[in-house]
C-alpha cells in the first residue's frame, strides 16, 4: 500500500475508533477522536521509514517492531495509540500487496502476505482500504468491550508537558 492508503486508513480508523471509545455525538468523542488522530496516523507512516533506514518491508515491517510500540504505553505512559497505527500499516500491507512483509524479522526473512486483497495501483484498491478499516473498527470494539480495555483515560492527562 501507498502512503495514501495508508494515511486515508489511518485517518478513517482514528474517527472509528473515537466512536468506539466515546461513543455518541458530542465533545467528548471529538476530544476522543483529537487524541487518538494524530498517533494513529503517525504509527501508519512509521514502517516504511524502512525504505530510506534498513531493507523496506522487513527492518520496520515485523512483530517486534510492533511489540515496542505496543510496550512504550506500558512502560513509559507515551506513545499511546501509535500502535494502533503500526498494526493498521502492517494489515493493508499484508492484504494490499502480493508481496508481503516479514513478520519475523530479524529471526526469518520470509515475507508473508494473505492470499486475497488487490494491489495499490488496482481501482479497488480504496474500496478495500475503506472495507478492512471498517473490520478493524469492528475489531477494536470487541476487543475493547470484551477482552481489554484499550482507552488511555484522558483525565489522567496532566498539564505542563510532564514536567
Ligand atoms: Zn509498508
Amino acid at each position: 500500500m501507498n502512503k495514501r492508503g495508508h494515511v486515508l486508513n489511518a485517518l478513517l480508523l482514528a474517527i472509528g475508533l473515537g466512536f468506539v471509545l466515546e461513543p455518541g455525538v458530542d465533545v467528548a468523542t471529538a476530544e476522543k477522536i483529537g487524541q487518538i488522530t494524530v498517533p494513529v496516523v503517525l504509527g501508519a507512516l512509521f514502517p516504511d521509514v524502512d525504505t530510506a533506514f534498513g531493507r523496506h518491508r522487513k527492518t520496520l515491517h515485523s512483530l517486534p517492531v510492533l511489540g515496542v510500540f505496543l510496550a512504550y504505553p506500558m512502560v513509559f505512559d507515551n506513545l499511546h495509540f501509535v500502535w494502533v497505527g503500526v498494526l493498521t500499516h502492517y494489515i493493508l500491507d499484508l492484504a494490499g500487496s502480493r508481496r508481503g512483509i516479514a513478520l519475523f524479522h530479524p529471526i526469518s526473512d520470509t515475507e508473508f502476505s494473505l492470499p486475497f486483497g488487490v494491489t495499490t495501483s488496482s481501482k479497488y484498491a480504496g474500496l478495500v482500504t475503506v472495507i478492512i478499516t471498517v473490520l478493524e473498527v469492528a475489531a477494536f470494539w470487541v476487543v475493547s468491550t470484551y477482552v481489554v480495555s484499550l482507552d488511555v483515560d484522558l483525565s489522567a492527562a496532566s498539564a505542563g508537558f510532564g514536567i
